[in-house]
């Protein structure tokens, strides 16, 4: 298998090492690494964020393990050539659809969730965000009005295919799961989300063994901090399942905690923390590598055909809490290779 490594920015470089320190344990030489710049060290480098050669190795890998990019230093750059373009771009080239944010309550770490132990204990859900349209990839600009006034603009829209094949894989999901889907839109104020909602109760009629309901976002994040546990799997547009999965993920104990994973049609797919670049910590060995490690298990899972030694990983992430080990954010001392220590010694 070849696996396409981009470290990019900030902490990116320092939990995926960690990331590759439990494969190599794990799967052996079954893999085979290479590496390829992104981001704003990309950029630095090459002048590019996303140059060609980073693409040309992504699209000849079988899965990417993807770190974080962001740079303050690239802040003021002309948008396209920012570090978060080499994120969009992959997502566009790649045609990398559906991301799937899994959160769940490791139940050792109940008390490091800001919500009552009780109530985040029954965190269980999935979070399937579209990741190839949207505001996020809709024409945008900055213009003048009449009275000559600045005026930003971000075109939000969705076609009827792309949201009925996000539809699908939200349902297949659920059939895996507990068997219910919440369509996650803002219909009552939106055409994207009546046209959404729409297209989600025709393809509810290819899964009739699934529950659906629909949800609006603004009730969706306060029935997230409610009740999480209502919830199983969630389906939902790309600019509202950023909001939420991160909400989620602050539900589940930390940011550093939580894995993603973005797959295409062939199910080549970009695996990756929800977190950023965390530039406030970088260089501090202080951020948590277990949303990576985690990330890793989940390719190895969904890209590469190796259930038994995703689920190794997950149970060693799962008995180093146990025994203990905390970074930082999870109001512990552990560096982040301290914790990587705490993985494989659990393994
Ligand atoms: P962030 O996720 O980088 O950080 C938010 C907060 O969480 C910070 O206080 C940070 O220290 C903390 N944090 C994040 N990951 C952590 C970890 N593994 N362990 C411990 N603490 C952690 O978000 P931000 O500050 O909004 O963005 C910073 C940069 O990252 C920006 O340039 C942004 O555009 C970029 N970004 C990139 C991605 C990506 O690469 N997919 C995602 C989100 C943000």
């Amino acid at each position: 298998m070849r696996v396409a490594l981009f470290p990019g920015d900030g902490i990116g470089p320092e939990v995926i090492a960690e990331a590759v320190r439990v494969l190599e344990v794990v799967c052996g030489d079954a893999i085979e690494y290479d590496i390829g710049l992104v981001g704003g060290t990309a950029y630095k480098q090459t002048g590019h964020p996303l140059p060609p050669e980073t693409l040309e190795v992504a699209r000849a890998a079988d899965a990417i393990l993807f770190g974080a990019v962001g740079d303050p230093d690239c802040d003021n750059l002309e948008r396209a050539l920012r570090p978060e373009q080499a994120i969009l771009g992959l997502r566009k080239h790649l045609e990398l659809f559906a991301n799937l944010r899994p959160a769940t309550l490791f139940k050792e770490l109940a008390d490091a969730s800001t919500l009552r132990p009780e109530v985040a204990a029954q965190i269980d859900l999935m979070i399937i965000r579209e990741s190839n349209g949207d505001v996020y990839f809709g024409e945008k600009g900055m213009r003048k009005t009449a009275t000559g006034r600045r005026e930003g603009y971000d075109i939000m829209s969705y076609n009827e295919d792309e949201v009925a094949r996000i539809a699908r894989v939200g349902f297949e999901t659920a059939r895996a799961r507990r068997g219910k889907l919440c369509s996650v839109d803002k219909a009552n104020v939106l055409e994207t989300s009546q046209l959404w909602r729409d297209v989600v109760i025709e393809i509810s009629a290819e899964f009739p063994d699934i529950e659906l309901s629909h949800m609006y976002v603004d009730n969706a994040a306060m029935q997230l901090v409610r009740n999480p546990g209502q919830f199983d799997t969630i389906v939902t547009g790309n600019m509202f399942g950023d909001i939420l999965s991160d909400q989620a993920s602050m539900c589940a104990g930390s940011i550093g905690m939580l894995p993603s994973a973005t797959l295409n049609a062939s199910k080549q797919g970009l695996y990756e923390p929800i977190h950023g670049s965390a530039p406030d910590i970088a260089g501090t060995g202080k951020a948590n590598p277990l949303a990576t490690i985690l990330s890793a298990a989940m390719m190895l899972r969904y890209s590469l055909g190796m259930a038994a030694e995703a689920d190794r990983i997950e149970r060693a992430v799962a008995k180093a809490l146990e025994n203990g080990a905390r970074t930082a954010d999870l109001g512990g001392k552990l560096s982040t290779s301290q914790m990587g220590d705490a993985v494989l010694a659990a393994l």
